[in-house]
């Protein structure tokens, strides 16, 4: 017998020993998925065929549609400098590392990347991750002992919670942005190290952590502060320092994750910043640091790139906070009740869900792109419509999705 039917008897048998087990998970899975779709919680993708910016092509389709729903908020997500850069560093340091960064996968660029970062913000060191996600999976768990607590806002981001389920230190959430929550838990208790962890901006809502109240109370109950800073990072506060920065409060929270993968060029990485004893205790510790693959050349080349933009000049920052201001202003004026406060994130409160989908769909047809957001990923009776404002709008784009809402509004009697 050929070694190549030996192979073919081979998996066959393979196939036919797991048969039964796979027909019951698949059974189990059908089952869940049509719960889902009777839900009206179903995801599924639309398929983009151009890069990703303010004007793009989807499947099925040859016309440009104005996009309103990605996290491109410098818009430079398909920046052509950048683009070139990303180019010129996959030549010059190949494809990837295949290895962790402490065996055989850390290059120059990694270490200038990490450098940039820390100077940006204005601490003493960082270290990168693949995600942001990752850097909130490894932080608590290399950190907190059983002996610690962590304090957090009970509607932080899933990769804080998922990061903070995976530690062994006492868990307490506080009610969201309640300081006095927050502070009855803290004066009640005695662990060793006491961490608050919040969000800085809270992507389903747009609204901001108060984070100088948060601030005070770590000092009054010396408790440490962390932030993630997704949704903030590169172009909110004056300068896009972040919730610090807007809050005033700059160089006051002790730990700070960010991502490469949102404003800041819109690849991927993510990376946590702050003292350099906690950042070479995260080399010593971090699991995802540790058994991951190093982030890959063109990727590291982004964020060099968009680090150096933003060192140099605010003007982005400033575009995309003029460009909330004119889109908020008008929609609610035309009588709209846009949620959050001064942010990018702009939800256009509608409430119910149907209504949400549909205002969403009518949207598309006049060439604008935007989704609406409905239980479980948001309360239920609060279903919206996220409009996510960028750099690279321009005025007439704005305008254009501004009328658009309000000749639906109008026709699905939102507004009068
Ligand atoms: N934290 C927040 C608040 C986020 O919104 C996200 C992304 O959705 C993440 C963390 C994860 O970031 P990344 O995409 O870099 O994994």
């Amino acid at each position: 017998m050929s070694i190549f039917s030996k192979m073919l008897l081979f998996r066959g048998a393979g196939r036919h020993y797991s048969a039964a087990a796979q027909t019951q998970l698949r059974d189990i899975l059908s089952t869940q998925l049509a719960g889902i779709k009777e839900a009206g919680t179903f995801k599924a993708e639309r398929i983009i065929t151009s890069s990703q910016s303010t004007q793009i092509t989807v499947q099925g389709s040859d016309q440009k549609i104005l996009n309103f729903c990605a996290n491109n908020y410098l818009g430079l997500a398909n920046n052509p400098e950048i683009v070139s850069y990303s180019q010129k560093l996959l030549e010059q340091y190949g494809a990837g590392l295949s290895s962790v960064r402490f065996i055989c996968g850390t290059q120059d660029i990694h270490k200038q990347l990490e450098r940039k970062i820390a100077q940006f913000h204005g601490r003493e060191d960082t270290i990168l991750y693949a995600s942001c996600f990752d850097a909130n999976a490894g932080l608590f768990e290399a950190i907190l002992t059983p002996e610690d607590a962590v304090f957090s806002d009970e509607l932080n981001h899933a990769s804080i919670i998922d990061g903070i389920r995976l530690c062994k230190a006492k868990k307490q959430r506080y009610k969201h942005r309640d300081l006095a929550d927050l502070e009855q838990q803290l004066k009640a208790s005695d662990a060793r190290l006491k961490l608050i962890a919040t969000d800085g901006v809270f992507s389903m809502d747009g609204n901001i952590a108060p984070l100088a109240r948060i601030v005070e109370l770590a000092k009054k109950y010396n408790a440490l502060v962390f932030v993630d800073e997704c949704h903030a990072t590169g172009f909110f506060g004056d300068t896009g320092r972040g919730t610090e920065e807007y809050d005033n409060v700059m160089g006051e929270v002790d730990i700070i994750n960010s991502t490469l993968g949102k404003a800041l060029g819109g690849a991927s990485g993510g990376y946590t910043t702050g003292p350099s004893e906690l950042i070479t205790f995260l080399r010593q510790k971090s699991r995802p640091y540790l058994f991951s693959n190093t982030l890959p050349p063109a990727v590291v080349a982004v964020g060099l790139k968009v680090m150096d933009m933003l060192l140099t000049s605010s003007e982005l920052t400033q575009r995309v906070q003029s460009n909330t201001q004119r889109f908020r202003k008008a929609m609610t004026k035309a009588g709209f009740t846009i949620a959050g406060e001064n942010h990018p994130i702009c939800p256009v409160m509608l409430g119910d869900a149907r209504l949400a989908s549909k205002f969403a769909d009518e949207m598309l047809t006049r060439g604008i792109y935007v989704i609406g957001f409905s239980y479980p990923v948001v309360p239920q009776g609060k279903a919206r419509i996220r409009v996510q404002i960028s750099a690279a709008h321009t005025e007439a784009e704005i305008d254009r999705a501004i009328s658009a809402f309000i000749e639906v509004g109008r026709s699905l009697k939102v507004i009068q």
